[in-house]
């Protein structure tokens, strides 16, 4: 029989142990923001693949734009023979982007490679070498996706040594004390101790961290990045691969933070595609135009079943509204978490950006207390009543969620009173 348990077996004797697993769960099958595994179980999805899905398993105009494709062909490798819906996809990506300014966008695969790419170009453009990231910040398993990440374990142990010229500086997360002048002062402090800011290429952030726990970057400290990258040359570098395809409410999160924080260069993944596998980087033309012709590319990179999947994901954002969706969705979600925390004083935080939610565990609520061990208990207790959750942060004590914007209000509230039943039981 397909049971989970030999399943797993079977996964532990083949594959290497650094390939780590949420749940011990195999998929049968999905629709929207439900999941079947193996065994014939249900479960609610607030997973979303890691923040691929917020147009939901298998959504039908998906569904059809990829078989549509398969019918015509499924690779040429765009640098070779082009297509049309990769420069269609293009010109939407660089109209929606903020900045009244000329845009150029390209594909790659995954996330990591977007964040290569965009490093590649602000080197190109500057002619500098440093980048600076921030503490708690993700963006990627490649080398130099490790070298931006500011976590060490389990994405950077053992895996160095990294590209040179990265610095990190704090990220400001106002509930663990970090203000924004304290951050922007640990920038300072780079530029004192480190490197001088004419040889800095670029600033990378995210402008919601997501593997580090869903913490949002202020307006105000994005301006003042701005300032800084004008002042200097620098290029500023939105990573949206998490926060991107309405995540927060607005097609990119750094849509809010105004007209005077607008990103040179954007990186894009996950929902862009919808669940198929697609990246982008997308920003300013001139600096897009840096690199010479062969610099850019991929053999896979801009697969045009992913192309005509963006396109459709682009698609059920209009038809559905799904960004006032995102809106609703992340009201929907923090009142139901609101309501739990009141009767758990261990629930320290409930915070939202649209649809990118999250609670942090700390012991008796003291923000410098986390507590992963009932983070991991709550998850797992959940994933046995039947609903898929995350965790995430540095120190592995924040939920996540990231269910598909499609899912109904029903579904919502059910999963909300899957989690609840687990914190009266473990909390
Ligand atoms: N940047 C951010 C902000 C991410 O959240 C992730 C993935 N969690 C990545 C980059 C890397 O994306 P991928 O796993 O597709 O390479």
């Amino acid at each position: 029989a397909r049971t989970n348990e030999i399943l797993m077996a079977r996964r532990r004797a083949a594959l290497p142990k650094g390939m780590g697993q949420s749940h011990e769960i195999f998929v049968d099958r999905a629709e929207n923001a439900e999941v079947w595994d193996v065994e014939g179980k249900r479960f609610i999805d607030f997973a979303g693949g890691i923040a691929v899905l917020n147009t939901g398993h298998r959504h039908p105009a998906l569904v059809q734009a990829v078989q549509q494709q398969l019918g015509r062909f499924t690779h040429t490798c765009f640098q070779v023979l082009a297509y049309e819906s990769y420069v269609e996809l293009a010109e939407r990506l660089n109209a929606k982007a903020p900045g009244d300014f000329a845009k150029k966008s390209f594909f790659l695969t995954t996330g990591a490679e977007a964040v290569e790419n965009a490093v590649k170009i602000a080197r190109a453009h500057t002619k500098r070498a440093a980048v600076i990231a921030f503490g708690g910040g993700f963006h990627g398993r490649t080398l130099m996706g490790m070298a931006l990440t500011g976590k060490v374990a389990p994405y950077k142990a053992g895996f160095g040594p990294f590209p040179a010229e990265v610095y990190h500086a704090k990220y400001p997360c106002a509930f663990h004390g970090v203000s924004v002048a304290d951050a922007l002062a640990s920038l300072e402090a780079i530029f004192k101790y480190d490197v001088e800011p004419a040889r800095v290429a670029a600033i990378i952030l995210e402008p919601v961290q997501g593997e580090g726990g869903f913490y949002a970057a202020p307006a105000e400290f994005a301006i003042a990045l701005r300032r800084l990258c004008d002042q200097h040359g620098i290029v500023l570098i939105a990573d949206e691969v998490q926060t991107g395809a309405g995540r927060t409410g607005t097609w990119l999160a750094c849509e809010q933070w105004g007209p005077e924080a607008v990103p040179d260069l954007i990186t894009m993944a996950k929902s862009l595609a919808g669940g198929m596998p697609l990246s982008a980087v997308i920003g300013r033309a001139e600096i897009m135009d840096a690199p010479g012709p062969g610099g850019l590319g991929g053999t896979y990179a801009g697969n045009p079943l992913a192309t005509v999947s963006a396109l459709a994901v682009l698609e059920a954002f209009e038809r559905d509204d799904l960004l006032a969706r995102s809106r609703q969705v992340g009201a929907l979600l923090t009142d139901g978490l609101k309501a739990i925390a009141a009767r758990h004083k261990v629930i320290a935080d409930v915070r939202s950006h649209g649809a990118m939610v999250a609670i942090e565990l700390c012991q008796d609520g003291d923000a410098h207390r986390p507590d992963a061990a009932l983070t991991s208990a709550i998850v797992k207790g959940a994933a046995q009543a039947g609903l898929i959750l995350l965790s995430c942060g540095v120190y592995a004590n924040v939920i996540r969620i990231l269910v598909p914007l499609t899912a109904s209000d029903a579904l919502l509230a059910e999963g909300l009173g899957i989690l609840a039943e687990q914190f009266d039981k473990l909390g």
